[in-house]
């Protein structure tokens, strides 16, 4: 926090949202209870309205300013904001003591206000100050945050917390859950708390095991989410189900990736998958208006397939064009032997053409990279005869090919062709990857774009041995039209499942649930397997069926990257209290941490001895 009062440098950023500032200023000056205890008034809460009334604030001190031999400028700083303090022999005082000081609120000397501080009209005079608690000179001064090293920041977070960026991040991340928690309560789902000491869930990710004290040689399980909780609560009556529920999976950690994550986890009973995705889309949308103050538009829907067909991506970013061109049809005949293909598809980069040779051969080899046998670039050009194409392949195409490319393409002077021909979901796969590569802005600029991928495919491929990959998790109902279709042609068959995504990104999974016996042992059967491995693995949920399961279905949205996107972070540790490093270390608590040798043989556990 930039605490340079008295001057004309700007004080602490504006609380700018992506989408619309309106939001961010109501989350600044709506939060602030009443002050009570030891304060009457909040830091930044002082106004003109109070000159002359006498207020205590309590903080901490942000910064001292000497002012002449004997009086000095005290900046002190709550979560709400920073008031200055005229104060006499603050001497020993310094950068983060804790301070509660009661004065006059006064008009500051006229010239000297301070307009980007919302406190910057007034200052405190005749001040006592009470050291409330002394502190170590901090490990990093808060002005210079972004440049300290982020372990460092870990190490001391409760520090870093004072920042007014975390501030401003865990107040919006609660205004996000608190819009999720009304929406879902008005539309009466109930929030139900599940185990976290578990047993394995469908999920597919690593997880975390925990010894039991009682029973050595057993583990509980950390839940990867509340998956199979959740649909036990609905065979239990429950009917409509939320969470705002801690899922572990112990997977590699990146930016976007925790050990420990959130989700609004949902779940609902007798309801179509369009009105479990109305109940998503309605807490997603009040979120957002909650933080933005814009709601934003009313998702699309699309399903899986057209998605992959005019977009590449099963997370189309709709803010922008560039569709996926089908050129099937044009090239039928083509004698050209590169283009026949099962499929051909091009995308236009508008403006594009200028790029340089080098740039061209980079997305060559990005196409490559991701498994296209070769790009073909055709840079269109004005010439006297008309629209031409440059490329290093135009001398293999007939004048009638290339007019109508540049037809159908809708291509102008200066624009960029990229094509790939090769198997249909290859094909689209790398030009939607270079669609996105080529035209998609920062996932948290608005405008706030939602569409609902529908229809996923039921399986994801297929294995070593051929068996078919559950693509969800294998409780996802068929598409009624596709179940005839489970044993003939079990890739084809789509699936009751259907992903939220937000401007590109997937904010969330859910599906309808298998409850009838014989489809699930179908789609077991498919997935190779045996009822032996079912019943051991999940036979309390399959018991539990045959007592009464209603029809069920719900979703889940990731929650800590949604809340990332709302406060324009890269990071999600930036939006979480107290997250672990890249290498799942906390430097703060120091954990993972050993037991000791007492502990360890109370779990009924022996380390291998350590190697030198
Ligand atoms: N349990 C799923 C997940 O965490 C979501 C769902 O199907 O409700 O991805």
């Amino acid at each position: 926090m930039t605490t340079e009062a008295n001057t004309d440098k700007p004080e602490a950023p504006e609380l700018v949202a992506p989408g619309g500032t309106a939001g961010y200023a109501a989350l600044a000056a709506g939060v602030l209870p009443q002050a009570a205890g030891l304060r009457t008034h909040y830091c930044g809460a002082l106004r003109p309205a109070q000159l002359g009334e006498q207020v205590s604030i309590c903080g901490w001190v942000a910064r001292r300013r000497e002012h002449g031999e004997h009086l000095a400028f005290l900046d002190v700083r709550d979560f709400s904001g920073i008031v200055q303090c005229v104060v006499d022999g603050a001497h020993q005082l310094r950068s983060e003591y804790v301070v509660r000081v009661t004065g006059t609120v006064s008009a500051r000397p006229e010239g000297t206000e301070n307009p980007a501080l919302s406190t910057g009209e007034i200052e405190l005079h005749d001040c006592v100050v009470e050291v409330l608690s002394a502190a170590e000179p901090p490990p990093f001064s808060l002005d210079a945050r972004v440049d300290t090293d982020e372990v460092v920041r870990l190490r001391y977070r409760y520090v870093d917390l004072r920042s007014e960026r975390m501030q401003r991040n865990l107040r919006l991340r609660a205004t996000v859950l608190s819009a999720l928690r009304r929406s879902m309560e008005r539309d009466g789902f109930l929030e139900i708390e599940t185990p976290l000491l578990w047993t394995p869930t469908p999920e597919g990710s690593r997880e975390f095991a925990i010894p039991s004290r009682l029973q050595h040689g057993n583990f509980y399980v950390l839940p990867q989410s509340p998956q199979i909780a959740k649909q036990l609560s609905m065979v239990g009556g429950f009917d409509r189900y939320y969470q705002i529920a801690r899922c572990l999976r112990d997977e590699d950690l990146r930016a976007d990736r925790q050990f420990e994550f959130t989700q609004l986890d949902v779940e609902g009973s007798f309801l179509t998958e369009v009105e479990i995705q109305a109940f998503v889309e309605e807490a997603v949308a009040e979120a957002i208006t909650a933080v933005t103050g814009e709601r934003p538009e009313a998702a699309s829907r699309i399903t899986w397939a057209e998605a992959i067909d005019r977009y590449g991506s099963d997370k189309p970013d709709l803010r922008f064009g560039m569709e996926l061109v089908d050129l099937g049809p044009l090239f039928a005949e083509t004698g050209f032997n590169a283009f026949r293909a099962p499929t051909i598809k091009g995308i236009c980069d508008e403006g594009g053409g200028g790029a340089p040779r080098a740039r061209l051969d980079q997305l060559t080899e990005r196409a490559k990279s991701l498994g296209a046998k070769g790009l073909v670039w055709m840079r269109v050009i004005e010439t006297d005869g008309g629209l031409e194409l440059e490329s290093p392949v135009a001398k293999f195409l007939s004048e009638s090919e290339k007019s109508a490319l540049v037809e159908q393409m809708g291509a102008k002077a200066g624009d960029l062709l990229l094509l790939v021909a090769d198997e249909h979901r290859l094909a689209c796969e790398v030009l939607g990857q270079l669609r996105n590569d080529l035209g998609r802005p920062p996932v948290y600029e608005g405008p706030w774009r939602l569409v609902w991928v529908v229809d996923f495919p039921l399986f994801d491929g297929v294995d070593e041995d051929g068996r078919p990959q559950a693509a969800h998790h294998p409780f996802t109902m068929p598409h009624p039209e596709d179940v005839a279709k489970m044993d003939t042609d079990p890739l084809s068959v789509r699936a009751q499942s259907y992903d939220l995504v937000l401007n590109g990104w997937e904010l969330g999974s859910g599906s309808i649930r298998i409850h009838r016996s014989d489809i699930q042992s179908k789609v077991f059967a498919a997935l190779g397997i045996s009822e032996e491995e079912a019943e051991s693995r999940f036979g309390f949920l399959l018991g539990a069926f045959r007592y009464g399961a209603p029809p069920h279905g719900g979703f889940a949205v990731g929650l800590d990257r949604l809340i990332a996107i709302l406060a324009g972070e890269e990071n999600i540790r930036e939006v979480i209290a107290f997250p672990k490093t890249q290498s799942g270390a906390d430097p703060m608590t120091g954990a993972p941490k050993p037991l000791t040798d007492k502990q360890l043989r109370e779990l009924g556990l022996r380390l291998p001895p350590k190697k030198d």
